[in-house]
């Protein structure tokens, strides 16, 4: 490839709103086949709403919001901002939080009004020893069939509630996706959510089921990439969380939405400026063409 080419593609893709980190990028879209995409974030809207919150038996709702609201307030994870803000439009004033931890892909734990509270996915508390009351068990599984995520929320060593949120899926993804397809890309649903949830979203904008990876540790999502190129894959990935970071460097092409973390811009080969997911398939078809017009 001459660099003049991969130049005027580079310049090509900033009217697209993508910036590419150096010319070169564009040389490894060429066998690309398979394309990882995460659902939070990048699929979804990322704006997650508190939908409902179902308590245990005897187990107050407000303490629930109270105590679940402001430990969530000390962390950025847009789950975190949807039980805060609505644990405060719902309690008012949220208590202060002592000895905060954040357990990346896991939740978060902290003391709150002399209280141990713990925030996050099952497999957090029930690794404490904390199993779900039956009765949560089934609310949680009903919340999530109807596609929201569903966290725990534990207290005094025991889970007491359970907190349904929802995002959407985003206007331009199903498109998105089609997009991708029509360029023969194989795409692939990556998540650390739950698999209904998954599933929920892949039905929507058209992944197939055996193509989706849910619940995935931040720290595994890299696997699964590597796992696919082990399988002869080319594999370009698009993420905006701090939990992409590794995949998108794995990934023989890395695509970060403009709108996610720094950390995800830092790791991938190319932004999507507007963090439009149409722009990927815009994105992959541009290299292609630079590519070709230079042979
Ligand atoms: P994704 O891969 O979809 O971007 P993450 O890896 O960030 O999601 O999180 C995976 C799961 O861990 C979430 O669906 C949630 O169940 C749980 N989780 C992570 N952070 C938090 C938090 N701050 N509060 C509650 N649950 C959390
Ligand atoms: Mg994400």
């Amino acid at each position: 490839a001459t660099p003049t080419a991969l130049l005027v593609g580079t310049g090509r893709g900033a009217q697209l709103g993508i910036l590419i980190k150096g010319p070169e990028v564009l040389e490894s879209t060429r066998a690309v086949d398979t394309v990882v995409l995460d659902k939070t974030g990048t699929v979804t809207t990322g704006a997650m709403a508190l939908r409902s919150v179902l308590v245990a038996g005897g187990v107050e709702e407000r303490e629930a919001l109270r105590l679940a609201g402001a430990l969530e307030h000390a962390s950025e994870h847009p789950i975190a901002r949807a039980i805060a803000a609505g644990a405060a439009e719902r309690v008012g004033e949220l208590p202060g939080v002592e000895g905060f931890r954040n357990l990346p892909g896991l939740g978060v734990e902290g003391e709150v009004a002399g209280r141990s509270v713990l925030v996050g996915r099952e497999r957090l508390l029930t690794g404490r020893g904390m199993p779900l009351p039956a009765e949560l068990a089934q609310a949680k599984a009903a919340a999530e069939a109807g596609g929201g995520t569903a966290v725990v929320v534990a207290w005094d060593g025991a889970a007491r509630a359970v907190l349904v949120v929802a995002d959407a899926v985003k206007e331009g993804s199903a498109e998105a996706v089609r997009r991708l397809r029509a360029l023969g890309l194989r795409p692939v649903l990556l998540t650390g959510d739950n698999a209904a949830v998954a599933a929920a979203v892949a039905a929507e904008v058209g992944i197939a089921v055996e193509d989706v990876h849910a619940e995935v540790l931040p720290e595994d999502k890299v696997a699964v990439v590597r796992g696919l190129q082990d399988q002869g894959r080319t594999v370009a990935m698009v993420g905006d969380g701090v939990n992409d970071a590794a995949a998108l460097a794995q990934a023989d092409l890395g695509l970060a939405m403009g709108t996610g973390t720094d950390a995800a811009i830092e790791a991938g080969d190319l932004t999507l400026v507007r963090g439009d997911l149409r722009v990927a398939a815009d994105a992959i078809r541009l290299a292609r063409r630079t590519l070709t017009t230079i042979k």
